[in-house]
């Protein structure tokens, strides 16, 4: 999560400094930087959003409970039926 808050910050700074340059000093040649902090912002979104998803996952399975998605009783690893309604896992 930090590294991807630091591709963003780093993409807005080399996008608006590029931007900067080209628009009020005509440095055309910074267009391609722009594209580059746009792609780090675009980058650090992505894998800000896949960790998040992937640290939701790793929290279910790290408390090792699961809970029945029919009836919310609590199942354990090894129950193969809901010992609330009998839903198979
Ligand atoms: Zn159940």
């Amino acid at each position: 999560m930090v590294s991807s808050v630091a591709f963003l910050i780093v993409g807005i700074l080399i996008s608006t400094v590029s931007y900067y340059l080209i628009e009020f000093k005509g440095q055309t040649g910074f267009s391609f930087f722009f594209y580059i902090g746009l792609v780090l912002i675009a980058f650090s979104l992505v894998k800000g959003f896949l960790l998040r998803k992937k640290s939701q996952g790793r929290e279910v399975h790290g408390r090792g409970a699961l809970y029945c998605p029919k009836c919310g009783a609590r199942l354990h690893v090894h129950d193969k039926f809901c010992p609330g309604c009998g839903k198979k896992k």
